[in-house]
């Protein structure tokens, strides 16, 4: 499921008017019918996304809180916005793809599956003549140390909720429910757009086929309210960047005894000071003395659990790199750990005092012509360009 915006859908600029939204609206229908398209799938999925961004979009109440909610329903933490209401298209950015491939790179390395398979099922339309409430999106940023221990993250944000004084109905306490005057309570009204006549929800009821004598003073007959809620969400060991949690039945609330959307909390992963991420493994760069490098030693080494001791042998070249075994990321599904990576880096001394020189220059001096191997078969090889 791409992004998509309602106006664009229609082919129309934010600000149109209802006359020219129709005249739009009425075209698309007209090129994506079904009866136009037989058999064809793109073209009847157009057919229903267009209708029910036209559905959303004609009727003032909705346009506007779609205007409204349409983008950055949360306070900070990101965007965030309601799907379409009918599990449609909306604000709601960033498809689940994205999911996918961060998932699918790590492959038998962890990851794949497991925990966050549920997320990707469900959905879907209005039950009981009720609307489902929409699904929300917050992004949430941790740090790789909160990412391999797992970590419970208080958030708050803004939220549709049922409307308190009306119980979420949207009637103003004592007024009745009435037949919708535009379907007269079928739900579902038919248009006609010259040879073609389809039906569709009706717009006014939003397909309840009754509405309310007299709206709710608090919500205006919404049945439902924005107001700020805070959420404590428990953060599993082994998340990445693109990981995507879902906190069932914590999105919108629904209307007209819809179920309320759920929320999806995207994660991303801050960059660490010191370690580089590689799938499970942790990956990072240690200076040390030429003269460890050379005569052996052991040196104190940075975890995510403190300091770890790595035995460098000696004669060990620039550029070695070490594993230190499960002291890696955690994997996901657990029961596994990954391994950190040491590579180190000789450093040549930057300044010598004139004690060092002296022994260095001493140094050079009984090593004489003497090569390591290296050289010794580099300079073989470029024996000819001398
Ligand atoms: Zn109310
Ligand atoms: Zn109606």
């Amino acid at each position: 499921m791409a992004k998509e915006d309602y106006y664009e859908l229609l082919g129309v600029q934010k600000g149109v008017t209802a006359e020219e939204m129709k005249k739009a609206y009425r075209k698309k229908a007209v090129q994506f019918h079904p009866d136009k398209n037989p058999g064809n799938k793109e073209a009847e999925e157009m057919f229903k996304k267009v209708s029910h961004a036209y559905e959303v979009l004609s009727d003032p109440d909705k346009r506007a809180a779609y205007d409204r909610y349409g983008a950055g329903a949360f306070e900070g933490g990101g965007g965030a916005g309601p799907r379409g209401p009918a599990g449609g298209a909306g604000g709601f950015h960033d498809p689940f793809d994205i999911f996918r491939e961060v998932f699918g790179q790590q492959g038998g390395g962890g990851g794949g599956g497991g925990i966050f398979d549920e997320m990707f099922g469900g959905g879907g339309g209005g039950r009981d003549g009720g609307r489902d409430g929409a699904d929300l999106r917050y992004d949430l940023e941790i740090t790789l140390e909160e990412a391999a221990k797992g970590v419970e993250k208080e958030i708050s944000f803004r939220k549709a909720m049922a409307c308190e004084r009306c119980d979420g109905s949207g009637a103003e306490p004592g007024s009745k429910k009435i037949t919708c005057s535009t379907c007269r309570g079928a739900g579902q009204i038919r248009r006609s757009g010259g040879i073609i006549t389809f039906t569709q929800t009706c717009p006014t009821c939003g397909g309840a086929g009754v509405k309310v004598e007299k709206p709710c003073t608090a919500c205006r007959g919404d049945g439902r309210v924005a107001k700020n809620t805070k959420l404590n969400v428990r953060i599993p060991p082994g998340v990445d960047t693109g990981s995507r949690l879902r906190s069932s039945g914590n999105g919108e609330a629904g209307q007209a005894g819809g179920n309320p959307g759920d929320l999806y909390i995207v994660l991303s992963v801050k960059e660490h000071e010191i370690f580089e991420r590689q799938g499970e493994d942790l990956f990072c760069e240690i200076p040390i003395k030429f003269t460890l490098a050379t005569l052996g030693g052991t040196i104190d080494v940075p975890t995510l659990n403190g300091k770890a001791s790595l035995k460098i042998p000696a004669a060990t070249p620039s550029g070695t790199t070490f594993r230190l075994r499960s002291k890696g990321m955690p994997s996901l599904r657990g029961g596994h750990q990954g391994d950190q990576l040491v590579r180190v880096q000789v450093e040549v001394p930057q300044s010598l005092t004139s004690e060092q020189r002296k022994i260095l220059e001493e140094f050079a001096r009984v090593s004489g012509d003497a090569a390591e191997p290296t050289s010794r078969s580099f300079f073989e090889k470029a024996k000819k360009f001398f």
